[in-house]
């Protein structure tokens, strides 16, 4: 597509914000009854009553009642509008590199500290004259320095146990470098999401980006432990973290009404009772996910409830065509999703 129909895009800034593994089964219809056998009455009270459209109002309060009816989501399959994965592999390094690049790349097969090859939008933003230096990415994850590849392109990439870093750190983190080093790690590599969301916070308004990426990872890392509970609290809170940054955009005249933001997940899981807590090929539905926007270009069309087919492969360039830089990768990449433009 060209770039013409976009010319009177307000977006200045845009903000891509993913929650690791998060189902389209939790997000659509809220809490699975028959996983909320073994919770407490109290989680079944918190999440479990009524209609599936007031479990997921109640699990994830803000993306339902304030995203969805000011901009769109993408991925409801009740309706025939499905949004997939194009990498053959469902588990996360091939989900954002193929998010971050706009193509699946058959060799990023693994999550292994590898740098990825290839060159992502984020890049290339952070390279363009109006964007220079404007760009930054945290991760709970500590594979998102080699996912962005920062030997390549030195991207600010804080993820892992990466203390904040240079001469005008605040207060804040600097408390939240030593905290992260005295908190005992729940899990390998993977820092609390408490602590990336704090992180980005006080960088974003420290440094006023104008491209940021945010990775949370609770909802994967809980998900593979079995605890259908804590995995429902960890979606919740990623709702929280999710209001807050968005608040907070609105009450900030430097990001007010010309900042996009899209929320997405890396890949599903399991869609079968039994499988929620698995993903990757062998696992029917961990192919499957959703992409909400809302923003100053975008409509309110709400739930989008008209058959369709999008793929997170669509995102690198919806995010370079919001910004109006463009992104030609080698390779080729999915394209520009027209409709989230007014
Ligand atoms: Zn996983």
């Amino acid at each position: 597509m060209s770039l013409c129909g976009w010319a009177q895009s307000k977006t200045q800034c845009v903000f891509l914000v993913m929650t690791d593994g998060w189902r389209c089964d939790e997000m659509f219809n809220g809490a699975t009854e028959a996983l909320l056998s073994n919770t407490s009455d109290v989680v079944k009270q918190q999440f479990g009553q009524g209609t599936s459209e007031e479990r997921r109002n109640a699990l994830m309060p803000f993306i339902w009642n304030e995203l969805v009816p000011h901009g769109q989501i993408y991925g409801n399959r009740t309706y025939g509008n499905n949004v997939n994965l194009t990498n053959p592999y469902h588990f996360s390094n091939p989900g954002y590199s193929e998010i971050i690049t706009g193509f699946a790349d058959p060799q990023i097969n693994h999550n292994d500290k590898i740098y990825n090859p290839n060159v992502n939008v984020f890049e290339i933003l952070n390279q363009s004259p109006k964007l220079k230096n404007k760009v930054a990415a945290f991760g709970s994850w500590d594979l998102f320095p080699y996912i962005f590849n920062v030997k390549r392109n030195n991207l600010p990439v804080n993820a892992g146990y990466i203390n904040a870093e240079g001469k005008k750190l605040s207060k804040n983190e600097k408390l939240l470098n030593n905290l992260q080093n005295d908190i005992p790690a729940q899990f390998n590599g993977v820092r609390y999401d408490a602590l990336t969301d704090a992180f980005a916070m006080e960088y974003i308004k420290r440094e006023k980006p104008r491209v940021v990426f945010i990775s949370l990872g609770e909802t994967d890392d809980i998900a593979h432990t079995g605890n259908y509970a804590a995995y429902l609290q960890a979606g919740h809170r990623f709702d929280q973290y999710v209001k807050d940054l968005w608040n907070y955009i609105n009450k900030d005249p430097f990001y007010k009404n010309r900042t996009t933001l899209i929320v997405t997940t890396d890949h599903g899981r399991g869609h079968a009772d039994n499988a929620w807590t698995s993903h990757g090929n062998q696992f029917p539905g961990s192919d499957q996910t959703w992409i909400a926007v809302i923003g100053p270009d975008t409509s309110a069309k709400g739930e989008i409830k008209q058959s369709g087919q999008h793929y997170s492969n669509q995102i690198a360039k919806t995010i370079a065509t919001f910004l109006k830089v463009p992104y030609t990768p080698e390779k080729g990449c999915g394209d520009a999703i027209l409709e989230m433009y007014k």
